[in-house]
């Protein structure tokens, strides 16, 4: 059995706690939360810490494929060309290999305790295996040639088995509006038919509503310089016909980046239930140069979650840098709100709300503490680091 107190906890299952006291089993299970009021007499065998208690992050999107790409992909390139830079890298399995084990530490070390994780090959599935991080599998399909369709589902099928023989939970999702035929489309909604969780990268860059809407613009340029525009472009006309009519309307849908997102779509696609919006804001950054729109999510009262998108477009996969980020660029936003979206928010996303999210008796979510935090008025400062208690 531990004890751990500090100045506040946030468990995302009561009020905020004063100097209070959580009980644990030695494996991290949560036993019981003492709200004490701040009266906190010294106790014997209660480890305490100048910070903020929280329960473990969950990183709502993530590519672990693309670790060894950090560093390589210069800033600022649009999203086009980001495009270009991935498909042109190659394939260096070892590098590959120890790159995305790192990445897989430091998520730990960072107190990632549930991961979402875009999968276009098993490279990770192994590590994953053996990981002390819970990942969602999400096997990802994309391709314009509408005539090359049967095959992408093809490939994505025998992943798939691949993931069931490993004992890998999964679910198949699109990779974005803009990538994928509407063959494509509609053939891997009656796959995902029984999709507990799905995700689309959404409305990431500028170009791609012209591209849908009238097939030019940059991502036409870009799809132009690598030779993969097919003799038969058929794409869907926008974003907003995509989440109602062409994505299975199973489980929970995560609408990752929204960076040029408007009150328009947003009001549009809210009849689509369990609707959750990922916010990756270091790689928006990266990439475009661009924030995304968060108070308007917010008035719009959104469920926002996440994510640290891959090595290739941040320079780190830690959900505690993406809420620096977020509270530098919003200094209003309060902090509870920004460790619900990154612990709470992200397990009903994932639909493990049961184990992780919050401090709550018989849960086993980790538990971390923020150090170096600005208490007095609540706010994370850039100097602000994350330990994990358990
Ligand atoms: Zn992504």
């Amino acid at each position: 059995m531990k004890r751990f107190s500090a100045q506040y906890i946030i468990t995302n299952s009561g009020p905020l706690l004063k100097r209070s006291v959580v009980t644990t089993e030695d494996d991290g299970t949560i036993i019981s939360i003492e709200n004490k009021q701040g009266e906190l007499s010294e106790e014997h065998s209660t480890e305490f810490y100048n910070g903020i208690i929280i329960p473990g992050f969950v990183n709502c999107h993530c590519h672990l494929e693309l670790s060894h790409m950090k560093d390589s992909i210069p800033k600022g390139s649009g999203l086009g060309r980001f495009i270009e830079h991935i498909r042109n890298s190659g394939d260096d399995k070892k590098r590959f290999s120890t790159s995305a084990a790192s990445a897989d530490n430091h998520m730990f070390k960072e107190g990632i305790v549930l991961c979402a994780d875009i999968c276009n090959t098993s490279d990770t599935f192994k590590l994953k295996k053996e990981s002390s991080i819970s990942y969602v599998n999400l096997l990802e399909v994309f391709g314009l040639d509408p005539d090359k369709a049967g095959s992408r589902m093809d490939e994505v099928s025998t992943l798939a088995e691949t993931a069931k023989l490993m004992e890998l939970t999964f679910s198949f999702v699109p990779h974005s509006a803009y990538s994928m035929s509407l063959t494509l489309l509609r053939l891997l909604k009656s796959k995902s038919s029984m999709n507990k969780v799905t995700s689309i990268h959404f409305m990431e860059t500028e170009g791609e509503e012209i591209f849908l809407k009238q097939n030019r613009g940059p991502l036409m340029s870009s799809y132009k310089r690598s030779g993969l525009v097919p003799s038969r472009l058929e794409t869907a006309k926008n974003h907003v016909d995509v989440i109602l009519e062409e994505i299975t309307r199973s489980g929970n849908l995560i609408l990752v980046h929204n960076t040029f997102t408007d009150k328009n779509t947003i009001r549009a696609v809210r009849q689509r239930k369990n609707l959750f919006w990922c916010i990756c804001t270091n790689s928006n950054i990266y990439i475009e140069n661009k924030i995304p729109p968060l108070n308007l999510l917010i008035d719009e009262d959104v469920e926002i979650v996440i994510g640290t998108d891959s090595l290739a477009s941040n320079t780190s996969l830690s959900i505690l840098e993406e809420l620096k980020t977020i509270q530098f660029n919003f200094p209003l936003i309060p902090i509870e709100d920004l460790i619900l979206w990154a612990t709470m928010n992200g397990a009903k996303a994932l639909g493990e709300d049961n184990r992780f999210g919050s401090i709550e008796p018989g849960k086993k979510p980790g538990l971390l503490v923020l150090q170096n935090v600005d208490l007095q008025n609540m706010k994370l400062l850039p100097e602000s680091y994350v330990t994990r208690l358990i």
